[in-house]
């Protein structure tokens, strides 16, 4: 019992370092660049520690929100705020987080990670309720310690808050995972395309400036997120809204003395932050289509019940290979693989077994060709290879390797018993490959047949006539 508890013990503690240290930063930050005598302007913290609780539910448990509220309470403390008030603020941000992290579990998982085209709607969704809730919170809050009005602390505390969940939010929401983290290799100045044009258009704003400076880069982050993948959307838009808002304030983007009052600009920082959310729609969509689209391509090119290549994908790819080795010069080999006596193993073991027996031989013949090879399943138990560059004795003897492999290795069977499977393999070889793949495989299949009447388990090989060998 003690050994099987103690890993779940440090993942807590760990967890609950993660939280409370990543709160104490982001809380510290949030501290040192606010005005003094006012609330920060913006403050990460609560946002990310909902990201966090989302993104990796594991971190959500009590240990990791003690930690959290741990690492709130220290950055008050050391920065010098007395102990009453910081509870109280540290209250009311929990107040917001707790309400979107109940909202968020009603979540399944790809809308968690924003995969999904509703996706985006839905984190919205919990972002209103958790920024309602923080506005309840921040009402008291700065009712006691600003002696404001209710209605003036809550509209203060949900329009900045809505601006942090929304910055942030979708960073942490789609952070990849080890397995998918991919970098695009070398560096092409098409991939770099959209962000300089974002960067032109953000120039433009700063040049041209009055109100509508603000929805200048609106093209050009909606080429992004046609290009890029969700993290790097979300980052960017957390970018264009992070420079926006400064290029206002400093006033390289002078959007007009109109826009100076304390309502326009939360009025203004809302929109910048809005107007950021819609290439991460988009780009929300575009990963579901990625997906779809590749389940549609491994469905109309795989076989659905040993994973290799179809029929249909065979013929096409073959006729490729067959052009360019034509084009190289090269010869070309092709098998032909045929189970023995597989109606007997289905009708001794069943289909089950049956359909095993296709998945292990359809696995350990295709790792035993070269990378470039091309393996399908043709028919129920027919399975064919089309081997570039590859000249005859080179195909006999891979097909000898293949056939020993399956015959020398007794496939373990659910009830453990052990089944002896054996293949009939039918080898060609053409260096007239213009002729296209079809005499190829033709004579390729009448080498199988000539194995099978010699008593199967056997390879056999035939040249194709006209072929030089
Ligand atoms: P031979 O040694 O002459 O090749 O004999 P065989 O029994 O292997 O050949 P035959 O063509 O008579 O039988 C092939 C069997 O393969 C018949 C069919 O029921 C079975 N089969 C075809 N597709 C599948 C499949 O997807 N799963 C299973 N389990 N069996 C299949
Ligand atoms: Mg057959
Ligand atoms: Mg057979």
């Amino acid at each position: 019992m003690g050994k099987l508890r103690a890993p779940i013990v440090i993942r807590a503690g760990r967890g609950a370092l993660m939280v409370g240290v990543t709160m104490f930063f982001a809380a510290l930050f949030g501290i040192l660049t606010r005005e003094p005598g006012f609330l920060a302007a913006f403050w990460p913290a609560n946002a990310l520690m909902l990201g966090l609780m989302i993104r990796w539910p594991w971190l959500g448990g009590p240990m990791g929100w003690l930690g959290g509220i741990a690492g709130f309470l220290a950055a008050d403390l050391v920065t010098g705020s007395d102990p009453a008030t910081s509870l109280l603020l540290t209250a009311a941000n929990l107040s917001g987080i707790c309400t979107g992290y109940l909202a968020a579990r009603h979540l399944d998982i790809a809308d968690r990670s924003l995969r999904r085209p509703s996706s985006v709607i839905r984190m919205i969704l919990v972002i209103f309720l958790a920024t309602a809730a923080a506005g309840c919170g921040g009402a008291i809050a700065n009712a006691i310690l600003f002696d404001q009005p209710p209605v003036t602390g809550w509209v203060i505390w949900f329009a900045t808050e809505l601006i942090n969940y929304i910055a942030i939010l979708p960073v942490v929401l789609t952070i990849p995972t080890r397995d998918g983290l991919r970098w695009p290799g070398r560096l092409r100045a098409r991939m770099l395309a959209p962000l300089g044009a974002l960067a032109a258009s953000a120039a433009i704003a700063a040049l041209i400036g009055g109100p509508g400076a603000i929805a200048f880069p609106v093209p050009a982050l909606l080429w992004c997120a046609v290009r890029y993948g969700l993290f790097v959307n979300a980052l960017i838009a957390f970018g264009v809204s992070a420079m926006m808002l400064i290029g206002v304030a400093t006033g390289v983007i002078a959007l007009g003395s109109e826009l100076a009052g304390q309502h326009a600009l939360m009025s203004l920082r809302i929109g910048v932050t809005l107007i950021a959310l819609t290439p991460i729609a988009i780009s929300s969509v575009m990963t579901d289509r990625a997906v779809m689209m590749q389940r549609l391509h491994d469905m109309a090119t795989r076989d659905q019940l040993t994973g290799v290549a179809n029929r249909r994908q065979f013929d096409r790819e073959a006729r490729k290979a067959m052009g360019r080795a034509a084009a190289a010069g090269h010869p070309v080999a092709a098998m032909m693989l045929d189970i023995d006596r597989f109606k007997a193993i289905n009708d001794n073991h069943g289909h089950a077994t049956g359909d095993e027996v296709l998945r292990v031989f359809a696995r350990k013949a295709s790792a035993m060709l070269r990378p470039g090879d091309l393996f399908a399943r043709v028919g129920g138990e027919e399975f064919a290879a089309i081997l570039p560059a590859m000249a005859a004795d080179e195909a006999v003897a891979l097909a000898e390797r293949v056939r020993r492999a399956i015959a020398d290795q007794a496939m373990d069977l659910p009830d453990g018993r052990l089944l002896c499977v054996t293949v009939s393999i039918g080898v060609a070889v053409t260096k007239d490959c213009g002729a296209g793949p079809s005499p190829l495989l033709i004579e390729a299949d009448r080498a199988l047949y000539d194995a099978k009447d010699a008593g199967r388990d056997r390879v056999a090989h035939r040249l194709v006539p006209g072929g030089r060998p």
